[in-house]
């Protein structure tokens, strides 16, 4: 009964990609779990024919029990009945569980896989997909993966075998009927087809949709606060009822496009059937009422519920294919995430780098982070050994530019990066990467304790080493007031802590990671007296000794920077001390005009209004 129509069906519908998608699937993730699949197939395999004798037990039931009053039987087939529905029940546990685990488990390595990729792709790529889709890679598109690789198991395991077990019973109780119920089924193939081409195109519209709202959600959650200052709660709530609307539309189209299995089905069973009790019915009006076309009645019934019984399975066999369409729309996403190259990489010669001095030297360095929008040009730079240097200018300047380049965030187009005369592409990304600590402006704290937070560039990190780094972050003294002291969560993204304490646990951070190389993004966020005070003063023991380089946006940090830098439009324009930039009275003398008239404005030497001095700097 319409056993090789599903087979048919995805034969056809398995083009050259699908085919690649699947075979890969197989060798490289299913592989690993013969064991549990050969366990749960044969499992499927007694339940199938467990149905197909239940279903057989009727003729006898009927013939011999009912019609012949048969003692021994009437006492034997309600035991077996029961005996095979227990041993069916158990066999049905295990294979659901068997495929469950399987199918979890390849989630588990796709996933995996895909953080490793993700944790050691190019900052450029991690930036050019927005974050919400990438999430949904690791959620909605593997349960998608995961559902069709379960559904192809049971499907080929479960329904199918149950259908050919079935069909066997139909034919061993009347061939010439069964003849006729196999000959209906293949006329459902097209359709069948058809459905799962769409259901293929339309799951890659709605797994991107609903990456979109993952990102969408995330973004809105994060900006929260914004959201509420700038009254934009009706904005947003309309921007999300137009994505979910979007969403439901290609759920429903995909759940309308799947539905029309039920009508093709239903179809097929009513023709065959009607047929076959057409085809009684005439042969009783003919005055055969005992016997129709050589069966009896217990065969007749058997083989009308065989039928009816197939019908599950077999609809379950024709949205097989639509779940594998699903399946490998999301099997193509999530490769496609794992067979990314990242550009950044250890060259295979590198070399560890070691840093005695941590003398920072850019040659002639010239960077663009989209073609044809030079981002730096011609960059040439010494931070001595120990000394503080100091980037200024205005805004879109350059200055986190050069920064992103020494640990190799982004690689230079032309020109070199050398650390005491070793270009930074020489050495090996953990080598170099363990020789510079970064204090960003824009704190990353992670959902932890602040003991984790502190530890986190080192994770074999003493308790008292902790300590000490944040007593020399003047961090100490608050982490010992809070409830838990260095067991404290900090919230997502530290949002338990204040401004300063935040910034002074990133400082507490970078002098626990003691590197020789520092880079700091001044914070430009106004603190208070007092906390702009500790954070000064910590920042102060943090540079002592090491090759800092600074985006400077305090006023006494320029002043007392060893060498200033200042760039405009991606090119160094000038450098000195603050005294001879003053003396030469260029750009640099310029933006401390603006600067000194802010902070007498403001009424002390708090240059927090970098983005003032960018703005009017560009306007001069
Ligand atoms: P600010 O003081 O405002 O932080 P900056 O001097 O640090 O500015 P950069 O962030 O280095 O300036 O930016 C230099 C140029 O590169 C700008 O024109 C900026 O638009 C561009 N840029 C920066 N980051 C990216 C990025 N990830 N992708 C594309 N362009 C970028």
């Amino acid at each position: 009964m319409g056993d090789l129509v599903p087979e048919k069906s995805h034969k056809f519908q398995f083009d050259k990609s699908t085919r690649e998608l699947a075979e890969r699937l197989i060798k490289n993730y299913l592989s690993a779990h013969i064991g549990n699949i050969t366990l749960a197939v044969s499992l499927m395999l007694v339940v199938a024919i467990a149905t197909g004798v239940q279903v057989k037990m009727l003729e006898p039931a009927i013939n011999e029990v009912l019609g012949k009053g048969n003692r021994d039987l009437a006492m034997v087939l309600p035991v077996l009945f029961f005996a095979i529905s227990v041993v069916k029940g158990f066999a049905s546990y295990g294979q659901t569980i068997l495929m469950q685990k399987t199918g979890l488990r390849v989630v588990v390595a796709l996933q995996n896989q895909m953080f490793h990729r993700i944790v050691d792709a190019d900052l450029a790529f991690i930036y050019k997909g927005a974050t919400g889709k990438l999430i949904s890679r690791f959620t909605i598109d593997l349960l998608f993966l995961r559902d069709a690789v379960t559904k192809a198991f049971t499907g080929i395991g479960r329904d199918l075998i149950k259908v050919l077990v079935l069909v066997a019973v139909m034919i061993h109780t009347n061939w010439q009927l069964a003849l006729m119920v196999i000959f209906v089924f293949p006329a459902s193939i097209w359709p069948i087809v058809y459905i799962g081409k769409r259901m293929r195109s339309i799951a890659d519209q709605t797994q991107q949709r609903l990456g979109g709202i993952t990102s969408f959600l995330d973004e809105v959650f994060k900006g929260m606060r914004q959201v509420k200052a700038d009254g934009m709660e009706a904005f947003e709530r309309r921007r999300a009822a137009e994505e979910f609307e979007t969403v439901f539309a290609l759920h429903y189209k995909a759940g309308k496009t799947r539905s029309r299995t039920y009508p093709i089905m239903e179809i097929m069973i009513g023709i065959a059937g009607s047929g076959i009790l057409g085809y009684a019915g005439y042969r009783v009006i003919a005055g055969d009422n005992n016997i129709v076309m050589d069966i009896n009645a217990g065969q007749f019934v058997t083989f009308f519920l065989a039928m009816v019984v197939a019908y599950q399975p077999v609809r379950g066999l024709a949205n097989l294919n639509a779940s594998l369409q699903q399946g490998m729309a999301a099997a193509e996403r999530v490769f496609s995430m794992i067979d990314y190259k990242p550009k950044i990489v250890s060259r295979p010669d590198a070399i560890a780098l070691e840093v005695k001095k941590g003398e920072v030297c850019f040659k002639n360095i010239s960077f663009a982070y989209e073609e044809g929008k030079q981002a730096l040009s011609s960059i040439n730079l010494l931070a001595p050994s120990g000394q503080t240097v100091a980037l200024v200018g205005p805004s879109g300047a350059g200055k986190s530019t050069i920064l992103n380049l020494i640990p190799r965030f982004y690689d230079a187009d032309h020109g070199q990066i050398n650390i005491d005369g070793v270009n930074v592409c020489d050495a090996t990304l953990d080598s170099l990467r363990a020789q510079i600590s970064l204090v960003s402006q824009e704190v990353i704290l992670f959902n932890d304790t602040v003991r984790a937070n502190i530890a986190y560039g080192c994770p074999g990190a003493k308790e008292s080493e902790i300590i000490e780094a944040a007593k020399a972050a003047a961090a100490h003294e608050f982490i010992s007031e809070l409830a838990d002291g260095y067991n404290t969560e900090v919230g997502e993204r530290g949002v338990k802590l204040s401004g300063g304490q935040r910034q002074r646990i990133s400082i507490a951070r970078a002098m626990l990671r003691n590197t020789p190389i520092l880079l700091l993004d001044e914070a430009t966020s106004a603190l208070d007296s007092a906390s702009e005070r500790k954070v000064q003063q910590a920042l102060g023991r943090l540079i002592d000794g090491r090759t800092t380089l600074v985006i400077a946006h305090r006023l006494s940090t320029v002043t007392n920077a060893d060498l200033i830098y200042v760039l405009n439009e991606g090119r160094i324009v000038e450098q000195g001390t603050h005294s001879s930039l003053l003396a030469e009275d260029g750009l640099y003398a310029q933006l401390c005009r603006i600067q000194f008239e802010d902070n007498t404005a403001l009424g002390g030497d708090r240059a927090t209004s970098q983005q003032k001095t960018s703005t009017s700097a560009n306007k001069a």
